[in-house]
């Protein structure tokens, strides 16, 4: 496997339709990626690609233990190119659930639809699950006693790096009194990992796809420490990828896992690759930082600035507002991240600004000015 050359996000951007791999005629679906890191990518499919995306998430849902007995709202966005809403609908289909295509446009529609279809789980991202909740409270909606118990939370991370909650997991299993389950999906790959009641990782379905998790070098980590995924797909007819370097940073498990099945488990994605800041001899990713503040009492809003020093070491700098003390999560940072670095009290606008460029789709709590 090693002497075959990977292939990364910017050389399928340069040449995208290079890689589509049968004549147009057998492509039925057309989607984008999320473009998050650049101009989204076009990705195409074949029916038997469609029929593989189906499989691949009845085999993620039926992981989180869902049956045909569930009704199942589908709380994500079935247009806009995406190819997400659409996976999650072909696989419950292929279980068998009862399905309620809400969307992600109204919270008040998605309380509506609990009190009157009464379902067992929510596909959503984890900011769209905190939103429903908020409305909830505000409405005098009794989330915890809805039926709805089981979360599948895509999109966003809802654990640390060592597997236990992050604050948004804890917000939305407090808020729902339900069961979260992480799934991660690639576009480029039409497949998702997501856990099962044991809650260590996303499974993965060898069929479909292999993992490697390699490091700055290229080389393969060891079990359970951070690398970047790379992927290769197994079936795909339209635009399959080898060794494709997805970007995204997380740790395999080839333990067994406590719930019985031998597959190896994504951990959770701490970040982008080229995220990765140096500071002083180590170096760390954004969302270790961004998961010690999120936890602090006293802090509001905050933003994490980074500039280049030299080859080295990166400048970086924490922007807070809140009552929190300077001393006092300089502590925790060192504590819990192992670094300490700048932090500076500003003022709301000034991190609403950051974190909301003109453009921007998404907030940020992230700046990279390196
Ligand atoms: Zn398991």
């Amino acid at each position: 496997m090693a002497s075959v050359p990977t292939v990364d996000k910017h050389t399928v951007s340069e040449r995208n339709l290079d890689f589509l791999c049968v004549p147009r005629a057998r492509v039925v679906e057309i989607v984008t990626t999320s473009g998050t890191t650049g101009k989204p990518l076009l990705w195409m499919l074949t029916e038997a690609d469609v029929h593989r995306l189906a499989v691949n998430e009845r085999l993620s849902f039926a992981c989180a233990g869902l049956t045909a007995g569930d009704t199942v709202l589908v709380a994500v966005a079935m247009d806009r190119c995406f190819m997400a809403g659409l996976a999650y609908w072909l696989g419950l289909r292929e279980l068998g659930c009862g399905i309620v295509r809400v969307g992600a446009s109204s919270p008040t529609l998605v309380l509506e639809m609990i009190e009157r279809v009464q379902p067992t789980v929510i596909v959503a991202v984890p900011s769209f699950l905190r939103v429903i909740a908020d409305k909830a409270r505000e409405t005098g909606f009794d989330l915890r006693n809805c039926t709805v118990k089981k979360a599948v939370c895509i999109g966003e991370p809802i654990r640390d790096r060592d597997l236990t909650l992050n604050a948004s997991g804890r917000a939305i299993k407090s808020a729902w009194d339900a069961r979260v389950y992480s799934t991660y999906g690639v576009t480029e790959l039409a497949n998702s990992l997501c856990e099962c009641d044991a809650g260590a990782g996303g499974h993965l379905h060898a069929e479909q796809l292999h993992l490697e998790i390699l490091d700055d070098l290229g080389q393969p980590v060891a079990d359970g420490e951070v690398g970047e995924v790379v992927a290769t797909t197994f079936g795909v007819e339209g635009m399959p990828l080898i060794r494709y370097r997805t970007g995204d940073c997380a740790a395999l498990f080839r333990a067994l896992c406590k719930c019985g099945r031998t597959s190896p488990r994504l951990g959770a994605i701490v970040g982008r690759k080229n995220q990765k800041l140096k500071f002083k001899g180590t170096s760390l990713f954004p969302s270790m930082l961004a998961a010690v503040l999120e936890a602090a009492e006293g802090v509001e809003m905050f933003v994490i600035v980074a500039r280049k020093e030299n080859e080295l070491s990166d400048a970086i700098e924490v922007l807070i507002h809140g009552a929190a003390s300077v001393a006092t999560l300089r502590e925790a940072l060192q504590a819990r991240a192992k670094i300490a670095p700048q932090i500076r009290h500003v003022a709301r606008e000034e991190i609403e600004a950051l974190q909301m460029p003109p453009l921007a789709r998404k907030r940020r709590t992230f700046v990279d000015l390196r």
